[in-house]
């Protein structure tokens, strides 16, 4: 059952429940597998492609269906309510998609952005290092001049499906300032090497990236310059937040469903779970945080859509209330679930392990925290 959320037009509630639908069907039975196996399935990929669901909100000639900011936000709660590696594909993708599409050239937008919206190939974003996470403005990946176009020696760490993708988004410092690159899978100079045993996000196929005197020609360049950090990576961020922070709204309506039903059907001291007055207190706090986020997440979402000066703000808000709220969800429902919690029976340990993931990655919690007041002040 759907809560009622103030605004949709009736094609947006359509699309909410087609979203559900789809969700129920391909990823709520495959989720569990695709984290064991700490890997998507090829053909799941391929139906969203071919769905037009990777990068939606790309114009339909571009490989998306033209999707609007707002349903983007719905689509992003129903797939983090399905599986947290979905719902981060699908961010990632939008992410380098969009920063082509608006920093490239249109030749460049034309070469590689349909690619990425149609599935054909998957889209990586390069942004942290091993010795530069939160500070990623001080990265020290570099690039050079040569005569072919640019050389590129430095690594990259925890790039989301940076095993699978044939298209990285990577940024270097050239001559002194902040330069982003198309590197193709392939490129003589360029490896990737798989991080596995992951805590969470476990089939987001992360790898570390080597570059090795790895020449890219001046086609390869997107941009350079102050704004290629102010404005090209930060905008990037913030796309990606703003999927992340419904999709944790996702992710602990997840917890709460399998609360409800689970404290409804298992009995202790001769009555269902959820008669003890503690554990109402834990749905209670379940729920109320759940509808709260969301709704957070959906004046983000209208903000967005208007392009209004506190959208930036609103979305820091809304993914640092969700993140926190998706983990504390994920740990009552494990707690309500005793042992089955942690038992590979219940999705609800999965939840739990991808909802600390959330807290850390397209700005920790901490680094909110810091911009919240900063922007506020
Ligand atoms: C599953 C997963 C997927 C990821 N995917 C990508 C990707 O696709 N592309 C990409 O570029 N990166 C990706 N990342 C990296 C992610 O963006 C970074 O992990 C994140 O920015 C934090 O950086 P860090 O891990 O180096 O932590 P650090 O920056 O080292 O921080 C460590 C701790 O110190 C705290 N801290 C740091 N600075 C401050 C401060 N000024 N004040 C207070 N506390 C502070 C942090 O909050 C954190 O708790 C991914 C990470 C994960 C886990």
């Amino acid at each position: 059952m759907h809560t009622v959320l103030y605004g949709l037009t009736p094609r947006q509630q359509e699309d909410r429940a087609s979203f559900t639908a789809f969700v129920d069907d391909h990823l709520v039975p495959e989720a569990d597998r695709w984290d064991r196996e700490q890997r998507l399935s090829d053909s799941i990929v391929e139906l969203l492609g071919k769905s037009r669901l990777l990068v939606p909100t790309l114009p339909t000639e571009a490989g998306g269906s033209g999707m609007d900011v707002e349903t983007y936000g719905l689509l992003s709660e129903e797939l983090g309510r399905g599986c947290g590696n979905i719902r981060n594909l699908v961010a990632v993708q939008g992410m380098v998609a969009h920063a082509l599409l608006k920093w490239g050239t249109k030749e460049q937008a034309d070469r590689w952005v349909p690619r990425i919206g149609t599935g054909e190939t998957v889209g990586a974003f390069a942004l942290t290092e091993p010795e530069a996470g939160s500070d990623a403005r001080n990265g020290s990946m570099t690039a050079e001049r040569t005569g072919a176009g640019f050389v590129l020696n430095g690594r990259k760490k925890w790039m989301s499906f940076g095993q699978r993708a044939g298209i990285f988004l990577v940024f270097a410092r050239l001559e002194g300032e902040p330069a982003a690159f198309v590197v193709e899978r392939g490129t003589d100079g360029f490896r990737t090497e798989p991080i596995s045993g992951l805590l969470g996000l476990r089939a987001s196929e992360l790898a570390e990236l080597t570059f090795d005197g790895c020449v890219v020609p001046e086609s390869h360049l997107i941009s350079r310059g102050r704004l290629t950090f102010d404005l090209l990576a930060t905008g990037s961020l913030d796309y990606g937040r703003y999927s992340t922070a419904y999709g944790s709204v996702g992710l602990a309506q997840a917890c709460l469903t399998a609360s409800l039903e689970y404290t409804r059907e298992r009995t202790q001291f001769g009555v269902p779970l959820r008669d003890h007055q503690l554990v109402r207190r834990m749905l209670t706090d379940m729920i109320s945080s759940v509808e709260g986020a969301r709704l957070l997440c959906r004046q983000a979402g209208v903000l967005r859509a208007r392009n209004h000066k506190d959208a930036i703000r609103q979305t820091l808000i809304a993914k640092y209330v969700a993140s926190r709220a998706g983990f504390a969800a994920a740990n009552d429902a494990v707690q309500l679930h005793g042992a089955n919690g942690i038992g590979p029976d219940f999705p609800v340990q999965r939840h739990l392990r991808d909802a600390k993931v959330q807290e850390i990655i397209e700005g920790t919690s901490q680094i909110q925290q810091l911009q919240i007041a900063e922007m506020t002040l």
